[in-house]
């Protein structure tokens, strides 16, 4: 029989949560540690956004509500995505509670058993998870570095597509790497996802988290790409929502009936007060989205010039999402340690900082740290204290 753990082959996105259970534990000893490993805002969510729930709830909002999603919600969405140039209406979105379930959803939705899922190598653990649950086959399609850069390689791309691949995931801005798909690149992706008539699973998180680039384009404004993307975003990130568990998909119209079917089987429907909170945050001022958007630019800023002050480490600096990606390769190679886990141990138990190791996100991964900026300024200075000190470390 094959059980639950076997179908996961938990190997990455164990990785990821056993970095954060090492960081618990050490706090739980009393320790103070300079957490940079979860990809968590540490600002509270906007007043007006809480304040929104409390009266939706007081309102009585608190009764099971449609599986698709509050018409309401699904409004303020199409409003605040067609201003990104898709074209869709707010009947082509169904709301979750938060992204990931969406993940497994759509998986579920348009693989068929043995079907291929190409998920990028360095990526988001939650894709191969969520694909391994659906039934499917994963597959890695590596990014390409040159000197800490990462891009979609289109060529590497192409060799990864076999008859049996049916979904390509793209996430753009990209975690770990903070990579930006540029729209050249989009557009070479999108021919060859037509040429081989696959779905395209867009994971836009981040869209909203990008510094001194324009707005991200979507693979799904791109002609005849619309009918063949299912672009999900939500509210964790660029609202500091986190725990509210607030997503959604954007659907080509002929997958949202099985979508809101499975939402009505696997969760029957996210909460409505935490759906009129998500109106709020779409529809209410945007100040805070841009206040924190400054504030993680210059933290991104100080922290990857900290980054670059250590012998042996390269890092670019990110043009989106939470996350600098270092390359600690030749320091690794000159102090004779073996892997990227080795060295995130290294730097909780000697300096009590907290990183969460490359190769959580895949094989391509290995050799980097991942380090978040998306953490307090005086948590931030204290973590460039203690990576100075690292750095320092190593030279001697
Ligand atoms: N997608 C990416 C790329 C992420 O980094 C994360 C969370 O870290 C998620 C999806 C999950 O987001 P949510 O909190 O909406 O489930």
């Amino acid at each position: 029989m094959v059980t639950l753990h076997r179908r996961l082959e938990r190997d990455h996105a164990d990785a990821l949560r056993a970095t954060v259970a090492a960081a618990r534990a050490l706090e739980a000893q009393g320790r103070r540690v300079a957490r940079l490993d979860i990809g968590e805002p540490h600002f509270p969510t906007p007043q007006h956004i809480v304040d929104a729930a409390h009266s939706a709830m007081r309102d009585g909002a608190t009764k099971y509500v449609s599986p698709q999603g509050l018409a309401d919600l699904r409004d303020a969405i199409a409003t605040a995505q067609r201003s990104r140039g898709i074209d869709m209406s707010a009947d082509d979105v169904v709301v979750t509670p938060g992204v990931k379930p969406m993940l497994m959803y759509v998986l579920m939705a348009v693989c068929r058993p043995g079907d291929e899922v190409l998920v990028p190598d360095p990526g988001y653990p939650g894709y191969a998870a969520s694909a391994r649950l659906a039934g499917a086959t994963v597959r890695r399609y590596p990014l390409t570095e040159i000197g800490a850069s990462f891009s979609v390689d289109v060529d590497a791309l192409r060799a990864c597509i076999t008859p049996s691949t049916r979904v390509l995931i793209l996430n753009s801005p990209h975690n770990p790497t903070g990579m930006v798909i540029e729209s050249i690149a989009l557009e070479a992706i999108a021919d060859l996802v037509m040429r081989h008539d696959l779905w395209v699973l867009s994971d836009e998180i981040y869209s909203a988290l990008t510094y001194d680039c324009a707005a991200p384009p979507s693979i799904a404004t791109l002609p005849g790409m619309r009918d063949r993307t299912i672009i999900v975003d939500g509210f964790s990130k660029a609202y500091a929502m986190t725990g509210w568990r607030l997503g959604y998909a954007v659907l080509p119209s002929a997958l949202v009936g099985d979508i809101t079917a499975l939402v009505a089987d696997g969760s029957t429907c996210t909460p409505p007060f935490v759906q009129y909170a998500g109106v709020a945050a779409l529809t209410g001022p945007q100040d805070a989205l841009t206040d924190m958007r400054r504030a993680y630019a210059s933290r991104r800023d100080a922290l990857t010039a900290q980054l670059r002050s250590i012998d042996g480490i390269h890092v670019t600096t990110p043009d989106g999402a939470l996350y600098a990606f270092a390359n600690a390769s030749e320091l690794m190679r000159d102090s004779k340690i073996r892997s990227s886990g080795d060295l995130s141990l290294e730097l909780l138990q000697q300096y009590h900082l907290a990183c969460v190791r490359g190769s959580a996100f895949g094989a391509r991964g290995e050799h980097h740290l991942r380090f978040s900026f998306a953490v307090a300024a005086d948590h931030l200075a204290d973590a460039l204290v203690r990576l100075a000190a690292w750095g320092r470390g190593h030279r001697t």
